[in-house]
């Protein structure tokens, strides 16, 4: 009887642990951490026109760059809009897919579109709203579409958002995914530079977004490869370790094999945050740009409305009482 009990307390346990590693996984997507990093500091590549109302704003918009993930919960199309895995495309899908929406549908279908992802296109459609936002200088918009441009434009900078095996599933190696863009940042970004410049101009925020999905494309081999290596030459015992997360206790990578695997990715976490930093900043300036550069002092001491505080906090009780796990985070 007592090993009985003794057994399922063991099971219990275990279960509990791994409960938790997989919410920890999926809450902290491009960790919650790197999304308000990314957001936060995109506000600094503004020039000065912008910066004193993003700056009168940056606690908004870095709390809720993690909005759109929180959202899947309550919309349905939500889930599709963060990710796109090129690789049901074909070898070259940038190359062969159609870049604009309705040549795409022509070739694809809407429905498959949808169910692989279609996060350049979002980008391009969140770079509309937000110009029509500014043309407008509707605060609430400007601050909401800011935000959610900046957490798209950060998941199409993760390698593991353009591909099929996101989590390493297909390739017995789950859990990467949260490992390369969220305990990588947490770890090490400290010591990355994010001296980055004044955004730029983006001629045509669709291409632009397909140039960045591109790049993590092309990077997503090395992130699963380099992994399937480390994980070879490490004894189970080492490659995860226990830590304390508010009262739990959860399962993690560790320290040392997090210091492996980021030396071996040669500086990649760094190079795509940056990218997505200046990303982020030179599409809002390129909407600002298309709204007709708009005198933002004019709403400079305006807040956000109570009606839309309320909205976001009925999602994210929706979020924190779900417990399901979505496709593009975990
Ligand atoms: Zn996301």
């Amino acid at each position: 009887m007592k090993i009985f009990k003794n057994k399922v307390l063991i099971t219990t346990t275990f279960l509990l642990v791994v409960t938790l590693f997989a919410a920890y996984q999926m809450a902290e997507s491009w960790g919650f951490f790197a999304h308000k990093q990314i957001n936060r500091l995109a506000t600094f590549t503004l020039p000065k026109e912008m910066f004193a109302f993003y700056k009168q704003n940056i606690e908004f918009i870095t709390e809720h760059a993690v909005d759109p993930d929180k959202r899947r919960y309550a919309v349905n199309d939500e889930a599709a809009r963060h990710f796109i895995d090129l690789d049901r495309y074909g070898i070259n899908p940038v190359d062969s897919m159609p870049h604009k929406w309705e040549d795409a549908v022509k070739k694809y279908s809407e429905d498959t579109l949808k169910a692989h992802g279609i996060v350049p296109w979002h980008i391009d459609v969140m770079v509309k709203r937000l110009t029509f936002a500014f043309k407008n200088l509707n605060v609430d918009q400007i601050l909401k579409y800011s935000s959610d441009l900046g957490h798209y434009v950060g998941d199409a900078h993760v390698p593991l958002h353009t591909t099929k095996n996101y989590n390493g599933q297909l390739t017995n190696q789950k859990g990467i995914h949260g490992f390369w863009e969220s305990r990588l940042p947490e770890l090490f970004a400290k010591d990355y530079d994010f001296f980055l410049g004044k955004a730029r101009y983006i001629e045509n925020p669709l291409e632009f977004a397909w140039e960045t999905v591109r790049a993590s494309f092309a990077a997503k081999d090395s992130v699963l490869l380099f992994e399937a290596e480390l994980n070879n030459s490490y004894d189970a015992d080492r490659k995860f370790s226990f830590e304390n997360r508010g009262a739990a206790l959860m399962r993690v990578y560790s320290e040392d094999y997090s210091k492996d695997y980021h030396s071996m990715m040669a500086g990649m976490v760094e190079r795509r945050m940056r990218s997505a930093i200046i990303g982020a900043g030179s599409l809002w300036f390129t909407a600002w740009v298309n709204a007709g550069q708009p005198d933002l002092s004019k709403i400079l001491t305006k807040k956000p409305s109570e009606e839309m505080m309320k909205e976001i906090a009925e999602e994210d009780e929706k979020f924190n009482h779900s417990n399901v796990k979505g496709r593009s985070c975990d």
